[in-house]
């Protein structure tokens, strides 16, 4: 038997020898700022908890009082006995939400987003449709592609010419355009309102992944779509609900007969078991906070350290990325030299983690600093001191 696990040591050897190990830290504290990593105090830049809700009192209140009124689990699959009072409340929230973008707005509720973009995009797409996919979106949305059977076409990142290009070349009968809104590794944002003008004029669906933006942009952070106020029936916006929201799951927003299709088709919203209820009644509560004062001075406050954490980077040796979100990249290159700046910004209590291939192109290692509303302006300070020192240390 030995062969099948010495091959995988080999594997895990290649590896190690590229610099390629992962390793999980273990939080001993909630997700916050300021938290316990492996039993040290670290200020972690780590988390996607963009608006800093991950521990908000109010939101682990209406856990446990949605964990009092539903119990633990839901027993079942959504359409086998397992679909909740608080599931059918926060998709109707959901719907009126975000679904600003079309007449007939409604939602489907996900475990996961990993879950809603395998679900959307097999039920949408098989056989004989093209997806059109920006080269860096979310494995998620690889996946999902992959999975369809779809013929699937890779567009340069934000190439709205070559998509331009690909999609007159097509006969496709069924036609997708697929693409994050903010992208995860890069945090820029994707050139919406031409993707949805091509969709248009080629008969497209256009599928945009609004994890990062969701919560963050757009009046009341109801997302990119809001954001660039963009209006269509062919428009479905997919959002996890585990980032910004603070909670956990996701959303699929469309057109009311989209979604009734991915409740009779969507293989990944029905062969699994409704999530917890009370995760459902949480994310009703966040919604509440994310639009109301609160969170429009959470976003508010966040948008300055971005701002600042923008101007901090250009100043370091370092290659930052041109972005205006809460995603803040600082491109080392080498994943060795990634590896061992995060390890220094550890030592100090800086919790910044390094992104490595496959999740980024080759060369292109980074660090990826995660802003959050939890994040003080001391924090940032403290964060340039430590990249300070060790740029002092390189140049
Ligand atoms: C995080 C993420 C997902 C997956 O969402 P989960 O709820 O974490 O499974 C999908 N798409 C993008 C762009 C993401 O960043």
């Amino acid at each position: 038997m030995m062969p099948l696990l010495a091959t995988l040591e080999q594997g895990l050897a290649d590896i190690d020898a590229q610099g390629l190990r992962r390793r999980r830290r273990t939080a001993d504290t909630p997700c916050a700022a300021h938290m316990m990593v492996d039993g040290r105090e670290m200020i972690g830049f780590a988390s996607n908890d963009y608006l800093g809700l991950a521990a908000h009192p109010l939101l682990v209140a209406a856990l446990a009082e949605g964990a009092r009124r539903y119990g633990a689990g839901s027993g079942g699959s959504h359409l086998l006995g397992g679909h909740s009072r608080a599931h059918a409340q926060l998709e109707d929230d959901l719907a009126g939400f975000v679904g600003g973008f079309v007449d007939a707005p409604r939602a489907l509720y996900f475990s996961t987003g990993y879950m809603a973009n395998l679900a959307t995009l097999t039920a949408l797409a098989g056989r004989g449709a093209t997806l059109f996919s920006d080269a860096l979106n979310h494995a998620s949305l690889i996946d999902g592609a992959r999975l369809s059977r779809a013929d699937v076409q890779v567009y340069p990142h934000a190439d709205t010419e070559a998509l331009s290009t690909m999609l007159e070349a097509s006969d496709a009968a069924v036609k997708l355009i697929v693409s994050d809104t903010v992208f995860s590794m890069d945090g820029d944002v994707a050139p919406l309102p031409r993707l949805l003008e091509l969709a248009e004029r080629h008969g497209a669906w256009l599928i945009l992944d609004d994890a990062h933006g969701f919560g963050v942009l757009g009046p009341q952070g109801r997302g990119a779509i809001a954001h660039e106020a963009l209006r269509s029936p062919h428009l479905i916006s997919i959002g996890t609900l585990g980032k910004a929201a603070g909670v956990s799951g996701a959303f699929v927003v469309a057109h009311e007969t989209v979604i009734e299709w991915l409740v009779q088709r969507a293989r990944p919203y029905i062969f699994t078991t409704a999530s917890v209820p009370a995760a459902a009644h949480a994310v009703s509560a966040s919604l509440r906070i994310i639009a109301g004062d609160e969170g429009d001075a959470r976003r508010a406050h966040l948008q300055q350290l971005i701002e600042r954490t923008r101007a901090m980077l250009k100043a370091t040796p370092w290659l930052p990325v041109d972005s205006h979100t809460a995603v803040q990249p600082l491109i080392i290159g080498a994943n060795d030299a990634t590896l061992q700046i995060a390890a220094t910004l550890d030592r100090a209590g800086l919790w910044v983690p390094a992104i490595r291939p496959p999740t980024v192109p080759a060369g292109t290692s980074r660090l990826r600093i995660s802003l959050s509303a939890a994040h003080s302006h001391a924090d940032i300070d403290y964060l340039e001191a430590g990249l300070l020192q060790l740029s002092e240390g390189t140049v």
